[in-house]
């Protein structure tokens, strides 16, 4: 069995990156509201504009990316952050990792300094949304493009390089931030934040006389992977990472 690692010293300031509004808090809410409570600045990059993101074929896509743009903030605010929210804004399901992209995402890397950064795992195996595998390649080559002076230099910006990344949907998992009942309360309330999510991710109609017990059924499920999570490591509850320090 290989060793899993428990718990980084908590950074001072930590970035996460996700393909859509929601991904952050699915991947790693527990863990960024934990540090939060610890001081640590937490901030948000989002790829997409979260557009694609409702079942109803009339949804007018301009409210719903300024509807997903508050919800994210406001889960951003559910975990206790208080770092900067970015939006990239390209099209849901057109994320592409190209050096356009990359350049966004080293120049935020290097503007707010993260100690660590969070991402999608790129490459987790038979992973069919594409937005979320090159979000996870923007993560990887923006952290490798930031911390080199010789990339982007028109920048005109110091380079970073952040003492860790974490990976989260790890196809590998190999470290565990343990979190507690107030850091799971955390990432429930900031998953519920994003109210124009409930019926097509969360599985929660909340016009139905069901919604209770679905919101209910919906929270068992994020609770049962906090356990599996957990397990790897021999801890109650927490969040699973492949973790990347040879940075
Ligand atoms: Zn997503």
């Amino acid at each position: 069995m290989s060793t899993v690692g428990v718990d980084l010293p908590t950074p001072a300031r930590a970035l996460a990156v996700g393909a859509h509004p929601d991904d952050v808090e699915f991947g790693c809410g527990a863990t960024l509201a934990k540090w939060a409570a610890a001081g640590c600045v937490v901030d948000h990059l989002v790829c997409t504009d979260g557009s694609k993101g409702s079942w109803d074929p009339d949804q007018g896509l301009a409210e719903l990316v300024a509807r997903r743009q508050v919800e994210q903030r406001e889960a951003a605010k559910a975990l206790g952050a208080t770092g900067e929210v970015v939006f990239l804004g390209w099209p849901d399901g057109e994320l592409e990792s190209g050096v356009r992209q990359r350049w966004q995402v080293a120049y935020w890397i290097r503007r707010l300094r993260p100690a660590v950064v969070l991402g999608h795992d790129p490459w987790k195996r038979y992973r069919l949304h594409p937005d979320h595998r090159h979000a996870g390649f923007l993560t990887v080559d923006g952290v490798v493009a930031a911390r080199d002076p010789h990339f982007f230099p028109e920048q005109q910006i110091a380079h970073h390089r952040p003492d860790a990344l974490l990976l989260f949907e790890a196809d590998e998992p190999d470290h565990v931030e343990q979190v507690d009942e107030d850091a799971v309360a955390r990432k429930h309330a900031a998953l519920e934040a994003h109210l124009s999510q409930m019926r097509s991710t969360m599985d929660v109609d909340l016009d139905s006389p069901e919604s209770e017990a679905q919101l209910a059924a919906f929270r068992a499920r994020v609770r049962e992977r906090l356990v599996a999570h957990g397990q790897l490591a021999g801890v109650p509850v927490g969040e699973a990472f492949k973790v990347v320090t040879d940075l």
